[in-house]
């Protein structure tokens, strides 16, 4: 891959042009002055926005402040790869932190975000591309054979077949040929949508409920009261009850500081070119992901694209949010480079835009809902790159705490949830450096058909053998 065939550096996602192109939506300018809420909601993400929006559909008239950095959507939201998933393909790792009954609980919790989705954006008139067609992991290299035999044994052992279904070499290429023939799973209830335009639709919807976003307003000192106040550089919000939703740039903040690592994904998305995903099979519109330590995730769009990322990379030694992770030379050469090694039949199908973001890794690979002393604050994080369904279902568990509701979501074992904690800094971030080239050169041997170096190997189970599920 020479550098000649990058796409240029971008601050937005293709996604996030696309949908501004589509609708712009109304301005929301920045916050000036010291105004009074009910609710202020730090994060203007799927996280934030869901949660304002389940608040006014129960109050109407509540007065719900959102404060964002960016615009709606400038974050992740409005970057990712658009996979809306459960949690069955962690069903294994679910069962063990929480027992079976209660991991079905949850895996069936998040599934039903996943077709609430679909359904939301038809009842709102949100034209987020929904398209509900499964996902499928695959191997594609020999050295990823089999490595869904856990999960699956688990689908087994909790009596859910059907949730995770086995794929022969066969019926993967049914659905999508690769250069390597691997055999893979199926996970049927998966959907995928256009991220920016769920994103930008959500805004949309909350702003008619009666919410005020304001954009441009990065909250720069935050208070937890009661009353919280959170302050901007020309103004502040001061509210009973304040949502935490600012992802991975939580994990600067100190209640985060050990509970959040951030690390980087990246992306690349093609010119159209139907005619050639029609050659390689790929026509039913599933999301697709491998069994690499950095998966690739890679999807189509309803004109014939692929946009394809991979997980778990990471553009420095840094630790918080930099710019890195909006658009990195060394990681996105390298997502395009496997990308044209997954994809040869595509050599001469320019790709049209590149971009990368933040992800909120949390120890157990798994999103967690926590309220702040002394109680009036509450947060979501922690997605670990699955935040597209989950990100639905815990807008709803943090409406209901901000409201004071139990019930049977507010006691799923995602609340109060206290994934292990990472070693404190510097320890952290040189260790998560050290872990996360060795997973990525073990990676790459893998695709090479060589046998990774002991030390890469070594390093690269380091995690798992402290405790931690880091996943992608
Ligand atoms: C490239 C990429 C691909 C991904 N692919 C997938 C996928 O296919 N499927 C999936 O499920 N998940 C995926 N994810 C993860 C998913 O996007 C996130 O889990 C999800 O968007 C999290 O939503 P959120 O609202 O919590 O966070 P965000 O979308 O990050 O929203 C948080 C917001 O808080 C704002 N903010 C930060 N600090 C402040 C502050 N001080 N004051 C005010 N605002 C602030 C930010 O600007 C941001 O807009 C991917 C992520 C990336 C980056």
């Amino acid at each position: 891959m020479s550098a000649r065939e990058l796409p240029p550096p971008a601050r937005r996602s293709w996604w996030l042009e696309e949908a501004l192109d589509f609708d712009p939506g109304e301005p929301c300018p920045p916050l000036e002055g010291d105004v009074e809420a009910d609710v202020v909601v730090v994060g203007g993400g799927y996280t934030g926005l869901w949660a304002a929006h389940r608040l006014l559909e129960r109050e109407p008239r509540l007065r719900v402040i959102v404060l964002e950095r960016d615009i709606c959507g400038g974050g992740p939201s409005g970057r990712n790869g658009g996979f809306a998933n459960g949690f069955w393909s962690s069903l294994d790792a679910l069962a063990e932190l929480f027992g079976d009954e209660r991991a079905l609980e949850l895996a069936r919790a998040a599934d039903a975000s996943v077709l609430e989705l679909g359904n939301w954006c038809e009842r709102h008139g949100v034209d987020a591309w929904y398209t509900f067609a499964g996902d499928v992991g695959v191997a594609t290299s020999p050295a990823q054979e089999g490595r869904w035999r856990e999960l699956l044994g688990a689908a087994h052992r909790l009596g859910v077949p059907d949730r995770i279904v086995e794929l022969t070499p066969e019926d993967v290429a049914a659905r999508i040929r690769f250069p390597y023939r691997g055999g893979g799973v199926l996970i049927p209830s998966g959907a995928v949508v256009q991220p920016a335009r769920l994103a930008r639709g959500l805004r949309r919807v909350v702003l008619a409920q009666g919410a005020r976003i304001y954009e441009g307003s990065p909250v720069v000192r935050f208070q937890a009261g009661p009353p919280a106040v959170a302050r901007t550089a020309a103004g502040s919000v001061r509210a009973p009850v304040a949502v935490l939703a600012a992802n991975a740039w939580l994990a600067a903040e100190k209640p985060f500081r050990r509970r959040l690592a951030v690390r980087g994904t990246y992306m690349v998305i093609t010119e159209p070119a139907p005619g050639r995903l029609a050659e390689i099979g790929w026509t039913g519109g599933e999301g697709v992901w491998n069994f690499r330590a950095a998966l690739n995730y890679l999807r189509t769009t309803p004109d014939g694209r692929i946009a394809f990322g991979t997980g778990g990379m990471q553009p420095g030694l840094a630790p918080g949010v930099g710019p890195a992770y909006d658009w990195d030379a060394r990681c996105v050469t390298e997502v395009a480079a496997q990308f044209r090694r997954l994809f040869p039949s595509f050599r001469d199908v320019p790709l049209e835009a590149a971009w990368g973001g933040p992800i909120d890794v949390s120890g157990a690979h798994l999103p967690f809902v926590l309220t702040l002393p002394p109680g009036n604050v509450h947060a979501a994080a922690g997605y670990t790159g699955n935040g597209v369904g989950p990100c639905h279902l815990t807008g709803q568990i943090l409406a209901r705490l901000a409201l004071g509701v139990e019930d049977e979501l507010t006691r799923l074992p995602l609340v109060g949830f206290e994934p292990k904690r990472f070693p404190p800094e510097p320890l952290r971030s040189l260790g998560a450096f050290a872990v996360n080239r060795a997973a990525l050169r073990r990676d790459s041997a893998d695709d090479a058909g060589r046998r990774p170096g002991r030390l890469d190997e070594a390093l690269a189970r380091l995690p798992g053998r402290l405790g931690y599920h880091l996943g992608a």
